[in-house]
Parts: C-alpha cells; structure tokens; sequence
C-alpha cells in the first residue's frame, strides 16, 4: 500500500475523480507537451455524463491557461475505465496523444506507463496488518507512524488545518451553492439550532452541522482535504472536529486519529475502490464513514478489534449504496449523506464496544463485498445521473 500522503490529497472541489484528477492529468499531459499549438481532451464515461456538472472543464480549461483547448464530453464511446479522458497535443503536421484515468480520490493512471510512488507498506490487506499489530502490540496508529516516519505529522498538522478550516468556514457562509439547482446553505442553521438542544439532539445536530459545513464548502469548489474523495470530504473532519472540542483532544491524538483512519481508507483503496463512478457512493461516503469510525475508535483508545469492527459495521451498511448526484452536482443527496455518514460512524464506534468480540464478519470481508457489489451495479448508479435519485427528483415539486 502507499503512503497516507497519497489518500489525504489537499485540493479543491467539488469532485476528486471530476475535478483534481483531470486537473493533475491535464498538468502531467502539458509538462511533456509544452509547446503544441493547440490541445484537445476528451472526457469519457462518468466525466462525461457528470463532468458539467462538477465543473471537469473549467477544470481542464484552467489547467491549459492561456494555452488554445477544446474540451469534448463524449457519451457514445465506451471507455475503458469509467473516468477516462484522451488528450491530444497537435503541432504543425503532428499530433500526440495519451489516455489517462481518474482512478478515483484525485489519482491518476497513465495508460502505457508506470504509474505512482512506492508501496511503503508491505502488508496488503486488513488482515495482514492486524498480524503485525498483535505481534508487535502496538495500535493501528502506531503500525502507520512506523511504516510512515514521525515527518509525517507535519503533513497531517496541513491536512488537520485544512479540514478545520473548511468546516469552520462553511459555518459562516450563506446563501445558494452554484450549479442551478437553487440548493441553500444549511450548515449555519443546523449549528443554530443545536445550540439549545442537549445530549443525542445536540451531538447529532454539531456533528451534521460540521459535515454539512465541508461539504458545502466543497460544492461551492472551496478547498477540501480528500478524505477519500471530494464528495465524502465531511464525514471525518466533522468527527474528527466534534469529540476533539468536546473531549479537549490534543492535536497529536487527532493526527493518530487521521493515520487509524488512513490505513482503513488505505485497504479499501487497495483492495476495493474508492470512487462512485468505479463502485458507487458505498466506495465514497461508505469508505469515508468506515475511515471516521477507525479515526474515531482510535481517538477513543479503544482496541484494535473494537477499531475494526467500528470500520467493519460502518462499511457493511453502506453496501450497495449508489452514485445518483442531482444534474451531475455534487450537491443531492451528497451533503445530506456525509453527514448521515458522520452520524452513522460514531454508532458503528458505540456498537463496537459492545459487539466486537462477538462479531462473525472481518473488515477484509465487507470490503471484498463492496467492490462486487460495486462491479454488479449498472452503470446508472455509478456517477453518470442517469439513475436513481438523479432520474426521479423533480426540482419543480413545490414540497413546503
Ligand atoms: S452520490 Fe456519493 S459518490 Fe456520488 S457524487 Fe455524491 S458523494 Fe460522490
């Protein structure tokens, strides 16, 4: 597996996969080809079902800055990764031309080459690492800190700071996110009103509050620590966020926090998918609430078994959970979702506590379950809003 450098990507949305990836192929694509007199990319597959609306071209276009670009959704090819894209480079009486993927969380496959840095962690699944944690009696932070060196707490003080950031400034916005489908800001209200409520009411409210605050923020393309993805980018910084202030956490029991919840998102990105338009939403929010609930686990000492079961539980009941974002806006039912998800990761957490000895299912399991599952879906469901929530709401319905 590869660092956790690799799945926290601090970047700007709305989308991962629709936006960072296009956005570092396009940059990969001009560093070889500089100096062509005029470009074209191709979005294929999800990009090109739901790249207007989570802006791939505007993406694309500022990363070809001043240079001459035309961008074409294409609907009718049959790509071979569900987030294709071609560019094409033409100089006088030439042209070149390369295929690159968005493979989900800002990654990005060139086709014909060698992709990505080193594994740094040997191990390749749940259970592997669970080995060498049991033998070595440490936690899940303390396998991640060995494998990825103490440097690697000044990259999760950014990525902290830039999760706090988002949620505290999506707190202070107003007004209606961009994309037409006339969607209001709501974290505000839910932080108001959790304000005089107590107990469950009150956690539940702060704790939505938080993840409809970076979401919001993601939607209107603020800038997000990926956590896996763009779309799921509220579900562990509000967490996160809420059992620090309420419990007085220090920054470094959030940081070990942050790598209990990587090297989950970790598995699941190398053994599953992490992107809607591969396996659906229970690849994004699913893993994200699976991530929340390890980073949370480990934030509350509990053990390593208590930790993957919060993971375990968070991710089975994700399953089968589809992509269906409203007119290709990462907007319905996505925001809603991170903080059904955030809510649903600190159940998991107190389920665990109880359940875990008891438990039948491993983590390993479920996510081998979630990426067949997520392989069988049709391809409506997968990021192109062509099925599902996306087919049926009627933004014209007056409802109150
Ligand atoms: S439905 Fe889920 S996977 Fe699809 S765009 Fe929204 S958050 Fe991402």
């Amino acid at each position: 597996m590869k660092s956790i450098r690799e799945l926290y990507k601090i970047g700007y949305g709305p989308s991962s996969s629709h936006t960072i990836g296009p956005t570092r192929a396009a940059q990969v694509f001009l560093s070889e080809n500089g100096g062509a007199e005029r470009y074209r990319v191709v979005l294929l597959g999800s990009l090109a079902y739901t790249g207007k609306g989570h802006g791939t071209d505007e993406a694309v276009k500022k990363a070809f800055s001043g240079r001459k670009v035309e961008v074409v959704f294409d609907k009718t090819t049959q790509p071979a990764h569900p987030n294709a894209m071609i560019f094409t480079a033409f100089y006088d009486g030439k042209t070149l031309t390369k295929e690159i993927h968005s493979v989900g969380g800002g990654d990005i496959r060139v086709v014909g080459e060698e992709n990505g840095s080193p594994d740094i962690y040997a191990e390749k699944n749940f259970d592997e690492v669970k080995k060498i944690c049991i033998k070595n009696d440490i936690t899940l932070w303390q396998y991640a800190l060995e494998r990825e060196g103490r440097q690697i707490y000044g990259f999760l003080a950014d990525v902290w700071n830039t999760m706090k950031a988002c949620i505290e400034e999506g707190l202070q916005a107003s007004g209606v996110l961009p994309g037409g489908l006339g969607v209001q800001r709501r974290a505000a209200e839910l932080l108001t009103k959790a304000r005089p409520t107590n107990g469950n009411v009150r956690e539940d409210r702060l704790v939505s509050a938080y993840a409809f605050a970076a979401s919001e923020q993601n939607a209107s393309g603020g800038k997000v620590v990926t956590a896996p993805t763009c779309g799921a980018c509220g579900v562990v910084p509000s967490v996160l966020y809420y059992f620090k202030n309420k419990k007085r956490c220090s920054d470094e029991a959030v940081y070990n926090a942050l790598l209990s919840a990587g090297v989950v998102g970790n598995v699941i990105k190398r053994n599953a998918s992490i992107s809607g338009a591969e396996c659906g939403c229970q690849a994004e929010v699913g893993s994200a609430c699976a991530m929340a609930a390890a980073g949370l686990a480990s934030l509350k000492g509990m053990s390593l078994h208590e930790t993957e079961c919060s993971a375990e539980i968070s991710l089975e009941h994700h399953l089968g959970l589809t992509c269906d974002p409203v007119g290709g806006l990462v907007q319905i039912p996505c925001i809603e979702r991170n903080a059904f998800a955030a809510m649903s990761a600190i159940n998991a957490v107190n389920l665990s506590s109880v359940l875990a000895e008891s438990r039948k299912v491993d983590l390993d399991t479920i996510i081998a379950t979630m990426f067949e599952t997520g392989c069988d879906l049709a391809r409506g469901y997968k990021e192109t809003s062509i099925g599902g929530l996306a087919k049926h709401f009627d933004g014209n319905k007056v409802i109150c």
